[in-house]
């Protein structure tokens, strides 16, 4: 079995010094859009990372109060800019090559803890009712420290380049919250 994640550059220095297999992620039960319940920082076990530096790993601690993750549960992670590693879903890594995520304004932090389209939901009800998710830009609050994060759908810009003249269509952008 190899453990390549021993070395992997992106967990330089983030392990325990007396459990070196062992990291600090941030687990949660979505942003702070979506849930009331705060996001806790366990350690997880490193079990290992595919090709996209996706990591899997198995929770040490039980968490307090979240409900979507429970102690010995085995999560998917990833190194997001900044200083805490993140618990993803499925669901998240199969969307999120769909966004740009700009960095937080206070922190710096790049990652979402809702998934994009779950998110839109709530911001956005009618538009996403109307399937037009492609056209969408909104600001988010950062899931570490509550700062505000621009999401941008990828094909939003190319919309705003060479639509021009559609500015009619544009007008939504407005209702940023
Ligand atoms: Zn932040």
């Amino acid at each position: 079995m190899t453990e390549e994640w021993r070395n992997h550059p992106k967990l330089k220095r983030r392990f325990h010094a007396e459990f070196p297999g062992d990291v600090q992620v941030i687990i949660h039960d979505g942003g702070p859009r979506s849930t009331d319940r705060s996001p806790e920082v366990v350690w997880v076990t490193v079990t290992g990372v595919d090709e996209n530096d996706i990591f899997t790993g198995r929770v040490l601690n039980q968490p307090q109060q979240l409900t979507s993750v429970v102690q010995g549960a085995e999560i998917k992670f990833i190194v997001p800019s900044g200083e805490h590693l993140l618990m993803v879903t499925e669901k998240y890594l199969q969307e999120r090559p769909d966004w740009i995520v700009r960095p937080c304004n206070q922190c710096g932090f790049d990652e979402l803890f809702d998934v994009p389209s779950e998110l839109i939901h709530v911001i956005f009800p009618d538009i996403y009712e109307n399937e037009n998710r492609s056209m969408v830009m909104f600001t988010s609050f950062c899931g570490v420290c509550g700062g505000v994060q621009v999401v941008q759908h990828k094909d939003a810009r190319l919309e705003s380049q060479h639509n021009d003249k559609q500015e009619e269509k544009k007008k939504w952008w407005r209702f940023w919250k």
